[in-house]
């Protein structure tokens, strides 16, 4: 039987699944295994997982960093610095003799949505994950274009904090886990405080009006672990936007698909043509 396989590179865990068909979300997950930092060793490690698995007849990586503009390896990638640069595509093509494609990690999210999940009937619509970072990506157009951009890295008025990126003032600095647990000092799961929380959407809510704004889109897609484990947040969060945004509308929705969300993206990376990407 052919084997497609999808692999999420996650920043502390990679998981592999194998799938029938490229064209629909029917996956299973063989493996999970601790990501490595040197990308060598990421490397052997996935190799010997597929010998095992057999013969591919397409591979797609969904990955936690931004894509080079060619999709065929990895251009910025702040939690994977050794894997920027390195020929990934080329080298799984090489060893396995299938087509092979790579994507950021939103990128594949948005495409599970836009195929089998929440995103399915619009032509104008994002992908949104609130985690340790603050990431999006956007669908425009029929049959359209999926394009990876930088939510979290917009700058707001007014705002001193510096970024982990290095910039002052972006949005992730007010609702990136990692950033506000380093400054808090303890972890969000913690905090019952509403005050926080009603802040913590002010601030996404400036971000996504701009969203709505610049690219037009209209339905939003929301996942990541900050979503997931405050059910309040995206009602408050639609009421802040509600607020401010004029002449224009932004409908938040959950995404559906849930953690497997890169991986049903991964494989989705491989029925779509790479000009309708744009990494
Ligand atoms: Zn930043």
């Amino acid at each position: 039987m052919t084997n497609y396989i999808c692999i999420d590179v996650g920043g502390t865990t990679t998981r592999i699944a194998t799938a029938e068909s490229s064209e629909r979300a029917e996956i299973t997950i063989v493996e999970r295994f601790p990501t490595q930092a040197k990308y060598e060793l990421q490397l052997e490690a996935l190799h010997s997982i597929l010998v095992q698995i057999g013969q591919p007849a397409g591979i797609g990586l969904s990955l936690g960093g931004q894509m080079a503009r060619d999709g065929r390896s990895v251009a910025v990638a702040p939690n994977l610095p050794d894997y920027v640069g390195q020929p990934l595509v080329e080298t799984l093509e090489q060893r396995w003799h299938c087509p092979v494609r790579l994507g950021h990690d939103t990128v594949c999210g948005l495409l599970a949505e836009k195929n089998f999940g929440a995103l399915q009937t619009s032509e104008r619509c994002a992908y949104l994950t609130l985690s340790t970072g603050t990431g999006a990506a956007i669908f425009l157009g029929s049959p359209g274009l999926a394009i990876s951009i930088e939510i979290g890295h917009q700058v707001l008025d007014s705002n001193p904090l510096i970024c982990l990126c290095g910039q002052i003032g972006c949005l992730e600095t007010c609702t990136g886990g990692r950033q506000l647990e380093q400054r808090l000092g303890y972890e969000l799961t913690r905090i019952v405080d509403h005050g926080f929380w009603e802040q913590y959407c002010e601030k996404l809510a400036i971000g996504l009006v701009n969203l709505a704004h610049l690219t037009r889109v209209e339905l939003v897609a929301v996942s990541g672990s900050i979503a997931l484990k405050n059910e309040f947040l995206l009602p408050l969060l639609q009421r802040k936007i509600d607020e401010r945004l004029l002449n224009a509308r932004l409908t938040l929705t959950s995404a559906l698909l849930g953690e497997n969300a890169p991986l049903i993206g991964a494989l989705a990376l491989l029925q779509t043509p790479p000009e309708r990407i744009l990494h």
